[in-house]
This record gives C-alpha cells, structure tokens and sequence, in this order.
C-alpha cells in the first residue's frame, strides 16, 4: 500500500511538472510572439437590428503558432493576464487596431467603429488613457471610431478606481462598452455614474433564449435596463434567425453573432464590401 501510494504521488508529481512545463514553454513562445509576429486580428461586424447596416467591428486577437496552428485567445490570454505580457500584447492590438481602422476610412470603406477588448490588468494601469492617446496620436485616429470593451466584472472590482478611468477615456472621445453583461455582479450605483454607452449581452444568455425562461427573463431586463439608461444595448453570439427575432422584438439595438458573421481577416472584410457597404 506504501508503494502504491507513493508511486501515486510519483505519478502526480509528473503530471503537474508536465503541465507546469508545458505551461513554461508557452510563455516563452507568447514573450516572443509579438516580435516574431505571430498575433493576427480578426474582425466581427456589429449590425444594427433595425437598419441591417454595420455599426462597428470587434476586433478579435489570433495567435498563429509555428507548431500549435491558430490559438484562440480563451487559451492564452489568461496566461498573458497572468504573466503580464498582456499590457505589450494589448498595445500591440490597440495599434494595430486603429492602423486598420485608418486604412478603411482612407479608403472608403465604412465599418462604422472598431471595438477593443481591454484585459484588467492593462485597463488598471496608471497610464492607460495616456497611453491610448498616444495611440491614437500616432495612427492619426479620431478618438470617436473607437470603442473600448471591459467585462462587468473587471468594471465592477474596483469601480472607484473605474469611474476615474473611464472619465479620462470618456473625455477624450472613445466610446465605452461593458462587455459580457450579466455574468457579473453588477452594482446598478456604480453602473449609473460610470460614462458609458453601450452594455453587450453576454452570450450564454442568447444561446438558450427560447428554451431557458430565466435566460430569456434576463436578456429582457438587460434590454430595459440598457434603455432606461439611455445606453446602447447589443446581443453576443446571435446564431439563428429566431434568435435575431427575438432580440427584435424586444427592442435591442444591435446584435454580432455567426448568424451574420463569423471574425474573420481584414482582407476577407474587405472583399465583402461592395460600393463602400457590407454585403
Ligand atoms: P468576447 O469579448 O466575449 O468575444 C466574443 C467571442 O465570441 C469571440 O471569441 C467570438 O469569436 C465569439 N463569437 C462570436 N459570435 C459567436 C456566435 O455566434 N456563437 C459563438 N458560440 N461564439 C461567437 P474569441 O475570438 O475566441 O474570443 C474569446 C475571448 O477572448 C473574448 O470574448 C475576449 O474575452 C478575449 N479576447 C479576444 N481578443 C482579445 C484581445 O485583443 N484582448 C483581450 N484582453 N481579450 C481578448
Ligand atoms: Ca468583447
Ligand atoms: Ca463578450
Ligand atoms: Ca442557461
């Protein structure tokens, strides 16, 4: 029993050093990443419900790993959160970003604005606003094409300190966008006095809507919400035609989902445009 038991512990032993490992190499090859060139972004159009036209893009980040292939961000963005290599990978996307949203307003191609998506850890940074203002300065980008996306959790932990953050950010002209609405636990105090313009309806709430009565419930008290708060409110992860309906009938403004789109390259958005508009 002794031995087993040891050879047990032996076992787990290596397995945690096998992931511990594994988890080591990934983060030397995401240090090297940015330099190497390996990030990609993928854009997802925003559509107005009412109208059909596109509103905006999310901008989406890709690892495209020499050995692994596309990583999707949910496999490493924790660790860059983690390790902190998320505030050079979160400058990198900024930028390239707004690059891009230059090119298509210089050449005549309406996206409508481009939404980023801000990791705590880069969001809380003293500077932050500074930082985007440099950003902007430098891709020559008015502050109003873009779009800032923090979850309502990272909203939420610290809100005095949020408040200040977005304040400066709202000053300057970007957009603010609560992102993963629903899945947090939000302070509707806090929410009141934060400058923001949009909520987005988690997906999880979407996926079920006409199976889940509490799903469905909260979708719909999302929608008044947003509304009575004079905010734009916009649906995740729309992939059936019902679904669309549904949102449409409760008045939601906008919705991004495969339904319409999935992310996909700055090139394959472009070959999608036809006289300046998205088809
Ligand atoms: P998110 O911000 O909630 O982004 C939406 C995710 O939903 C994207 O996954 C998108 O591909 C996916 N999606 C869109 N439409 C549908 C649909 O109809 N059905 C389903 N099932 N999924 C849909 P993606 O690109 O894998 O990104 C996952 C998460 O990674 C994002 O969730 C965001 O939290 C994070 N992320 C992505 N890019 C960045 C980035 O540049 N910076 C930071 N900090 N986080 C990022
Ligand atoms: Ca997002
Ligand atoms: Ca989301
Ligand atoms: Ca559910």
């Amino acid at each position: 029993a002794k031995e087993a038991g040891k050879n047990n512990c032996q076992f787990y032993t290596k397995g945690m050093n096998a992931t511990a490992v594994n988890y080591l190499l990934l983060e030397n090859d995401l240090r090297r990443a940015i330099e190497q060139n390996q990030l990609a972004l993928y854009y997802q159009p925003q559509i107005d419900l009412k109208t059909g036209d596109m509103t905006g893009v999310e901008a989406l980040v890709r690892w495209q790993h020499p050995e692994r292939g596309l990583v999707s961000p949910a496999h490493f963005i924790p660790l860059a959160e983690e390790t902190g290599l998320i505030v050079p990978i979160g400058e990198w996307v900024l930028r390239e970003a707004c690059k891009q949203k230059k090119i298509w307003l210089d050449t005549g191609k309406n996206v409508g604005k481009v939404a980023v998506n801000l990791s705590p850890r880069q969001f809380r940074q003293k500077n932050f606003p500074g930082k985007v203002e440099a950003i902007l300065q430098e891709t020559g980008l008015e502050a109003k094409y873009l779009e800032l996306e923090i979850t309502e959790s990272c909203a939420m932990e610290h809100a005095g300190e949020t408040i200040n953050q977005l304040n400066q950010l709202n000053q300057m002209g970007t957009f603010l966008a609560i992102d993963d609405f629903g899945t947090g636990y939000s302070s509707l105090a806090y929410l009141q006095r934060f400058p923001i313009q949009k909520l987005k309806i988690d997906r999880s709430f979407i996926h079920d809507i006409h199976d889940d009565a509490n799903d469905a419930a909260i979708a719909k008290t999302i929608i008044g919400l947003a509304h009575n708060m004079q905010l734009r409110v916009v649906a995740e992860g729309v992939e059936t035609e019902s679904q669309a309906e549904w949102l449409r009938a409760k008045g939601c403004d906008q919705v991004q989902g495969f339904l319409y789109a999935k992310p996909m390259t700055a090139k394959q958005l472009e070959s999608h445009f036809h006289n300046g508009r998205f088809c």
